[in-house]
């Protein structure tokens, strides 16, 4: 059998004059003879025969004169107005999200000349994140499934050489986070170079010589490797094609997309970028013989490359980019006739039967299709100018032109541009356990894709805490006052048992007090009401914000143990050094006393940041306390609201139609449950602490309130009103995924953010904050929602999402949202 299919295919390479690869066949092995003949199989003596006549006359398709060419005008896409560029965007997420865009990205280069033993998609860019080219390809895609919302099939030609490695760094990499089922590999098709005497070579005694037959075999592959069937069966009508190595490329670029598809007439568009000098080394867009083309910079005429029209700017100007989208039936059409092969004379090396050994010999014909000789099928091509610092940004070196290190810089400077800036920073106060967790995944998945965060970070972690004997609180708190804004994690108040959990030198004070007692103020928590979460207090049908005074009182108390027949004094020395004593207790038995404080001036404050707030957000105030019991302490706190009332907010509350009064704190809580809501409610430090949570609770829940503490001098500190949720962290810890509530600690970091958006006049900031707010309250209202909420949730049709879920998904709609 096998001797048999020996002769048949001695006969068939005799007929061609090749047959000499079959050259000490019988020394072979078995298995080495069955590979040869597979591979000699696979080629094609009679095509090269052909191939090689066409060398011989080495017809490069002629000089061209500057007499056949004609200028092709491109749309600048700078130049769109802003309604046309958001049509064509809006037209090619439509397209993507109904399913019609496949991206082709041509990945058979080796990373050799980066220093890279691999693929070339595999070369790290030696960004911060270590991302490789692929990667940075997936996240772009990524981004824009995410707004589309449909994943788009993403072919991946690879070559003989790097097929298995590229495949198996995907599979390694998880794919990304792609769905793999969205992936495909498949190889380009090789043909063997000749030597001058038009012979094929082998590489091994039992391989043949190959090469990638170029990037316009493309068209080829993909027909033999069954791709194009595949495509046209997915109702794929549209096919992006790019190279692996630019790193700014656009993936599934939705007005690119958008800009053909609107356009009847093209059957096919390319990017270009304007040429920086008559020298640039790239193709040029333009027409050939009436046909639309790409001539090679070695190959336009000088005239042509150094024309200008009058307003100074180059005729032949458009360079190719390597970013097209053809339309589907243009694909089948050009898989159906390929292309011509262009002949490169090349050094050859191959091996040698006589000798046994590798040899060279110069002369020799490689033979490539190119993508751009595509154009010249077609009747008409569009051709979209776009910023070369945008989108250009190739990797071919290591150093110099097109290098990595040009590429890296490049990048990172796109990034920076593209994202919201921030020109003050925000002070960061990182936190512990489960909320630590969701900062950073806060942060991430949300923020940072958008935003360049300019922070000033603390870690208030209890660890940092300890190690640094609390002054990284202090240090934040000070921070705030110099930068006005702050936004801070929740944080572990040290008991005995956390103590000896963590190993801590000291049983820490509470970081919150601490904060407060530095910045002082009154600390405003408001639920996040949602479509879907119902209050359990039937009749409240708006919010009722807590406004908590957040200095002294029980958190800056001295309380200590009294042993029987002890005696507690109050003594107050003057500054004239005369006494009075109050005698508290004198105790029979073993007992506890409570020393506590306020002063007046905070709590003139604590009064104005009320009356502020609700002149503000056009809001009844409440006030409530004891004076009945207490009538020094909350009486001076009741006098002290109703002499600030009279003397500064009278008329202008009167003026905004809105009231304050007074009231004992037990009536407050009757009347708050009888009430309809939206009103403000000034508590008493404590009072706040516990009526905040209730409030929370019977709203939905503590992860649904917003918190911000506002200082007399207007200084700001965003946090959540929970706390470092253990039970969830311990979950995390072994590795299982949680279903943790993110939204009261997202809306710290966009209160912040909006907050700092509005002090430093930063409209974009603004509207990024309150964006993803929206967002975030339009996805639980949609029924997709943490577990808590599912818990509590009036919709029916709810679906539990973990946290990771959850927050990309409020990514992904604020995305959408922002059209990024
Ligand atoms: P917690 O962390 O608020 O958690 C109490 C329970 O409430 C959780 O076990 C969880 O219930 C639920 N919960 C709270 N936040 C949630 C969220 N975002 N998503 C889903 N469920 C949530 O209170 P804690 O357990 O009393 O305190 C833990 C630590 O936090 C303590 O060390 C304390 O000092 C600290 N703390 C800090 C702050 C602050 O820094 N602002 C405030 C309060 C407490 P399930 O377990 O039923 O799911
Ligand atoms: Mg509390």
């Amino acid at each position: 059998m096998a001797d048999n299919r020996y002769e048949q295919t001695l006969e068939r390479l005799s007929a061609y004059g090749q047959e000499h690869l079959l050259d000490g066949f019988r020394t072979l092995s078995e298995a080495e003879r069955e590979r040869l003949l597979d591979d000699i199989d696979g080629a094609d003596p009679a095509q090269m025969a052909e191939l090689y006549q066409k060398a011989l006359r080495h017809q490069q398709g002629g000089e061209v004169s500057a007499a056949e060419l004609t200028p092709l005008v491109p749309v600048d896409a700078d130049q769109l107005p802003a309604e046309e560029r958001k049509r064509l965007t809006d037209l090619g997420l439509a397209l993507i999200k109904a399913g019609k865009l496949a991206v082709l990205t041509m990945a058979g280069g080796q990373g050799t000349r980066l220093g890279h033993d691999g693929p070339k998609g595999t070369f790290d860019l030696g960004l911060p994140s270590h991302k490789s080219l692929f990667e940075l390809h997936c996240d772009r895609l990524r981004q824009v499934c995410g707004i589309a919302g449909a994943y788009v099939p993403w072919y991946i030609m690879t070559s003989e050489l790097n097929h298995a490695a590229t495949v198996e760094f995907f599979r390694e990499s998880n794919w990304f986070g792609y769905p793999a089922d969205k992936i495909r590999f498949f190889p380009q098709t090789m043909i063997t170079p000749l030597t001058p005497d038009g012979r094929m070579q082998r590489e091994t005694p039992s391989k043949l010589l190959k090469s990638p037959n170029g990037n316009g075999g493309m068209f080829v592959s993909l027909k033999k490797q069954g791709c194009l069937a595949e495509l046209q069966e997915e109702g794929i009508e549209y096919l992006m094609v790019t190279g692996v190595d630019n790193c700014l490329i656009k993936m599934a670029d939705p007005l690119f997309l958008g800009a053909l598809a609107a356009d009847n007439d093209a059957e096919a568009i390319a990017k270009s970028y304007l040429k920086r000098g008559p020298a640039e080394k790239s193709g040029i867009f333009c027409y050939r013989g009436g046909r639309p083309c790409v001539v090679e910079y070695t190959e336009i005429p000088q005239e042509c490359a150094v024309a200008t029209d009058a307003a100074g700017n180059y005729v032949y100007g458009d360079c190719n980019l390597l970013a097209y989208v053809f339309r589907m039936d243009t694909v089948a059409k050009l898989c159906e006739t390929g292309m011509e092969y262009h002949v490169a004379v090349k050094k050859l090396k191959y091996y040698d039967p006589a000798t046994g050994a590798q040899t060279e010999q110069a002369g020799g014909y490689k033979f490539e299709m190119f993508l751009f000789d595509a154009f010249r099928a077609l009747r008409s091509l569009k051709v979209l100018r776009v910023k070369r610092e945008d989108e250009f940004a190739p990797v071919k070196n290591l150093t110099g032109e097109d290098s990595a290190e040009l590429a890296r810089k490049m990048y990172v400077e796109y990034m920076k541009k593209n994202k919201i800036q921030m020109q003050t920073p925000l002070v960061e106060m990182d936190g512990d356990e489960m909320t630590r967790v969701i900062w950073a995944k806060i942060k991430g998945l949300v923020l940072e894709p958008f935003v360049d965060l300019n922070t000033e970070y603390y870690d208030l972690s209890v660890q940092n805490r300890d190690a640094t004997e609390d002054r990284v609180t202090v240090e934040s708190a000070l921070a705030t006052k110099k930068h006005g804004v702050a936004v801070k994690c929740a944080t572990i108040t040290p008991n005995a048992a956390r103590v000896q959990e963590y190993n801590l030198h000291k049983q820490w004070k509470s970081p919150n007090a601490t904060i407060r007692a530095i910045l002082d103020g009154t600390v405003f928590r408001a639920p996040i009401l949602v479509d879907g979460i119902t209050p359990l207090v039937p009749g409240w049908k708006k919010p009722i914000v807590i406004a908590r005074h957040a200095y002294g009182d029980v958190y800056a108390a001295v309380d200590v143990k009294v042993p029987a027949g002890g005696k507690a004094e109050l003594v107050i020395t003057r500054p004239d050094g005369s006494e009075t004593r109050s005698v508290v207790k004198a105790f029979d038995g073993d007992g506890i006393v409570l020393g506590m404080h306020n002063t007046d001036a905070s709590v003139a404050n604590f009064a104005r940041a009320c009356f502020n707030y609700a002149l503000d957000k056009k809001l009844d105030l409440w006030f409530s306390a004891k004076d009945t019991i207490l009538k020094v302490y909350d009486g001076e706190f009741r006098k002290i609201f109703a002499d600030i009332y009279e003397n500064e907010y009278k008329t202008k509350f009167e003026a905004a139609g809105i009231g304050y009064f007074y009231t004992l704190v037990d009536d407050a809580i009757a009347r708050v449950m009888k009430s309809e809501g939206g009103f403000l409610w000034a508590c008493k430090n404590y009072d706040g602490d516990v009526f905040s949570d209730m409030l929370a609770t019977a709203f939905g829940s503590l992860a649904m309130m917003t918190s911000v503490l506002v200082s007399p001098e207007g200084y700001y500190e965003f946090e959540a009103a929970h706390g470092t949720i253990p039970r969830h962290y311990h979950k995390y810890l072994r590795g299982e995924p949680t279903s943790t509530n993110p939204v009261a600690t997202l809306f710290a970091w966009t209160g912040a953010l909006a907050k700092r958006g509005e002090l430093d006049g930063n409209a974009e900031l603004v509207d990024f904050a309150l964006t993803v707010e929206r967002q975030t309250l339009a996805l639980i209202a949609s029924g997709r929602m943490t577990g808590d909420l599912a818990l509590l949730t009036t919709l029916e049709n709810k679906t539990v999402l973990n946290l990771d879920e959850f927050l990309s998904e409020v990514a992904a709609l604020t995305a959408r949202e922002l059209n990024k």
